[in-house]
């Protein structure tokens, strides 16, 4: 789905509901994280679909280390020789050096992402390690992209601003699968870094907000990451 020229929107079902973003820049491919399944099938169809192949894909930036978003890293990198960069804090787990820590298994929030916070528990199901080839953090720049820190769902958790059409990739800070919200209710290590986070997302006043888990806010989207911040507790 094309969110903005040269910004499309891939998603599927697996992983709740679980999006990637490709922006084309000038021919010259970026994507913001890999979607759940190992052989990246759907961001390969979408390559092709624009005219382009696995070569032109140069930047692999990773919002952070869960599983649902790692799923086609190891074979992206490997089919286009992309450089994949992430946060120093979720460089190890990308790598299969250090599991992802667990969230609270305490049951609040919508019942359909349960199987998620079991799955970090459990560690399962594993992703095929991938090396990380650039540690990246606030105002870093990822071939078009500038790099925003925001620390909270995870320690290492990136946003990355797409400025030429104004669509920042926030990864798990918003979620509008199963319901819009700010992330899925527990699932944030931090949730003092998360609020500021939010905030500082809701500051950029973005046009588009390109979210992890399911379809991205292109209506009054600045508007509602507002509305999410101001109704945290604290
Ligand atoms: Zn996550
Ligand atoms: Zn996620």
């Amino acid at each position: 789905m094309r969110v903005a020229p040269g910004v499309y929107s891939i998603g599927q079902k697996k992983g709740g509901r679980v999006h990637a973003y490709l922006f084309d820049h000038g021919g010259e491919l970026t994507l913001v994280d890999t979607l759940f399944d190992t052989d990246a099938r759907p961001v390969l169809d979408c390559i092709r679909r624009i005219g382009r192949s696995p070569g032109d894909l140069k930047h692999i930036a990773m919002t952070h280390a869960h599983r649902s978003h790692l799923g086609g890293l190891a074979r992206l990198r490997q089919l286009s020789g992309a450089l994949v960069h992430a946060h120093e804090w979720e460089a190890d787990i990308i790598a299969g050096e250090r599991a992802a820590q667990p969230v609270s298994l305490r049951p609040d929030g919508p019942v359909s992402t349960y199987p998620f916070r079991i799955g970090l528990a459990l560690g399962r199901p594993k992703h095929v390690r991938c090396p990380v080839d650039r540690s990246v953090s606030e105002g870093d720049e990822v071939g078009p992209l500038r790099v925003l820190h925001i620390p909270g769902h995870t320690p290492g958790h990136l946003a990355f601003h797409y400025e030429p059409r104004d669509v920042l990739a926030v990864g798990d800070a918003v979620a509008t699968w199963p319901r819009t919200d700010a992330g899925w209710p527990g699932f944030n290590l931090n949730e003092g870094e998360y609020r500021v986070s939010l905030r500082r997302l809701a500051q950029v006043e973005a046009a588009v907000i390109a979210v992890g888990h399911g379809e991205p806010l292109t209506e009054r989207a600045a508007d509602r990451v507002h509305e999410l911040a101001e109704g945290l507790p604290g």
